[in-house]
């Protein structure tokens, strides 16, 4: 898209920032935490940060946020890159949250000795009992007036790893009477004795988020530092402690999260679904993940024009899912190449078309990129076509086969249906028909005009191939605000499999290529694909049936 766009809020704020001189140049970064698979919510703020940074020539770190021990774990950090360089950007470093573990111990000495920081001897029962509600202001602990010297002792026993988990923590001295809840000695440090991705046994105390995130910021010299709604709160936090440590001082920006209609996006459920075996795995193409979206055949340019045109906005509301769908659509009409697939056949005999003879005929890769070329279609005398595309008693308007009337078979001639043969019970078994060999595609001489175009394959050599057909995995529009178990919010019909008829061209497919199965979507091969046996995705239908048929 050329036309001129107004600049979202953090745009502004950034050229604002750039035309006031207060930064030369911009540095923003995106700071997943390594606990699973990223979703359509993490797109939305990959596009945000990175695309700061390309449209005003600044750069974005990746950083993984992993300073929970328990919960992380190294495959999810390299499905994180893979999606990020999937979706096209790339990032100027590569950092941990973990590589500061020295210096963020270091800065909470540093507050210690500038009597901002204690140790606490209480249960974390007796903290939460002690920080007040946010009518009433909450009580100082007993330990908090400990001597500067005792909580360098103190922490330097809990790092050395003399205590258990839970008993003592590291905590800032705020004020236990501040209007934020955060803001009330917040605690920064705690005991953990795990196992750590990185940096293995070395430590047994770990920052909070608080403490490592605002600090990693500084260190990396992040100028704008954008972050989504719920952390509003912690702005404070993290305003006071670059003060206090007189370190660079990194903004934070608050923008509101994705939220989609029909779509979860929390890591935590998504891993439910995958523990339990709702769905095959963190790549089942039913899942809001990047890696499902793959596979199911989405495309990185419909992803990032959809966080273009979704915009950043101030407040939380819910995008309709279909927008993102009719971004994928733009994109796959462009590049699908198309298909000849019949989902439900009927034979049709071409009684006029000799026996054992083959034509090929040519038929346009895409129309909509003329780069695309043609494959040829093998054309004989029995053929499959839809059984929908056929009517005994034809309603009014129906423009497709019926008895006496005639059709064009896309890229091939008009036929006729001449007789319709049934079995003794009753149900239709082939259709004759009649082609006309004058009326052949591009050098049509008949002077007929129909008003139908239906698909078709060569019953001889159509390939027998696997559909999957999705529809939507939730039932409900807002799955952020469900109460109670999210599971029972599951469609139970999310997957049909189907064997279909496939044009023998698609027997090149390679795993992810997108095509148009004429009038029936966009589809992908899917990596479940073996020699015998090829599987196809549907990506997406070719019109909104779900807003039809709400309508
Ligand atoms: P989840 O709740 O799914 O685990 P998270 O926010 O805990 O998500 P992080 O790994 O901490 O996941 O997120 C990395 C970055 O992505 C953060 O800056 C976060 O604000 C952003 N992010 C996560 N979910 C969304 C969303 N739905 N929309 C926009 N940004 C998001
Ligand atoms: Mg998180």
């Amino acid at each position: 898209m050329t036309e001129e766009k107004s600049l979202n809020f953090i745009e502004e704020i950034v050229e604002n920032d750039l035309s006031s001189g207060k930064y030369a140049s911009i540095v923003t970064r995106f700071p997943p935490e390594p606990n699973g698979y990223l979703h359509i919510g993490h797109a939305k703020s990959i596009c945000l940060n990175f695309g700061l940074a390309l449209k005003y020539g600044g750069k974005t770190n990746l950083r993984f946020d992993d300073t929970n021990p328990v919960t992380e774990e190294t495959e999810y950090v390299e499905s994180i890159k893979d999606d990020i360089r999937w979706l096209g950007f790339k990032w100027a470093n590569e950092f941990y949250a973990s590589d500061y573990f020295d210096q963020l111990y270091e800065f909470a000495v540093k507050l210690i000795k500038k009597g901002l920081a204690y140790v606490d001897d209480s249960t974390s029962e007796e903290i939460a009992e002690l920080k007040g509600t946010p009518t009433t202001s909450g009580k100082e602990s007993p330990y908090r007036n400990r001597s500067v010297e005792e909580n360098l002792k103190l922490y330097e026993e809990m790092k050395a790893g003399k205590f258990k988990d839970g008993e003592k923590v590291l905590r800032a001295k705020v004020d236990m009477a501040h209007v934020n809840m955060l803001m009330r000695d917040p605690i920064i440090y705690r005991i953990k004795h795990a196992h750590h991705h990185r940096t293995g046994d070395t430590w047994c105390i770990y920052p909070m988020y608080d403490f490592a995130h605002g600090q990693s910021d500084a260190i990396e010299k992040v100028s704008h530092s954008i972050c989504t709604l719920e952390f509003v709160p912690h702005r404070d936090l993290y305003n006071w402690l670059i003060e206090k440590l007189e370190i660079y001082p990194s903004k934070q920006y608050e923008f509101a999260r994705l939220n989609m209609t029909y779509t979860m996006m929390s890591k935590r459920k998504l891993l439910q679904l995958v523990n339990e075996k709702i769905v095959s795995g963190w790549d089942d193409p039913r899942m809001p993940t990047l890696v499902g979206a793959r596979r199911r055949g989405y495309t990185p340019e419909a992803f990032r024009d959809f966080c273009d045109r979704i915009g950043v906005a101030k407040r939380d509301n819910l995008i309709d899912i279909s927008l993102l769908e009719f971004c994928l659509r733009e994109h796959l009409n462009k590049i699908a190449l198309r298909r000849m697939v019949v989902f439900d056949p009927v034979k049709v005999v071409i009684t006029n078309f000799p026996e054992g003879r083959t034509e090929m005929l040519p038929s346009e890769n895409n129309p909509e990129d003329t780069n695309s070329g043609i494959r040829e279609l093998p054309f004989s005398r029995v053929l499959f076509i839809e059984k929908d595309d056929f009517m005994e008693n034809p309603a009014k308007k129906y423009f497709r086969l019926a008895p006496g009337q005639m059709v064009r078979l896309k890229s091939a001639y008009i036929i006729k249906c001449k007789n319709v043969v049934k079995d003794s019970a009753g149900n239709i078994t082939e259709l004759h028909c009649t082609y006309l060999p004058e009326s052949k595609s591009g050098s049509d001489t008949s002077g007929l005009h129909v008003k139908g175009t239906i698909h078709w394959v060569n019953a001889l050599t159509a390939l027998p191939i696997e559909a999957r057909l999705y529809d939507r995995l939730f039932t409900a529009e807002d799955m952020s605000a469900i109460e109670g178990d999210f599971k029972e919010h599951i469609n139970p019909d999310s997957l049909k499999i189907q064997q279909v008829y496939a044009e023998p061209s698609l027997a090149n497919a390679s795993t992810g290529q997108s095509f148009q199965f004429l009038r029936m979507g966009y589809f992908c091969l899917d990596k479940d694909s073996s020699s015998e046996q090829l599987v196809f995705n549907r990506t997406v239908t070719l019109r909104d049936t779900w807003a039809k048929s709400v309508k």
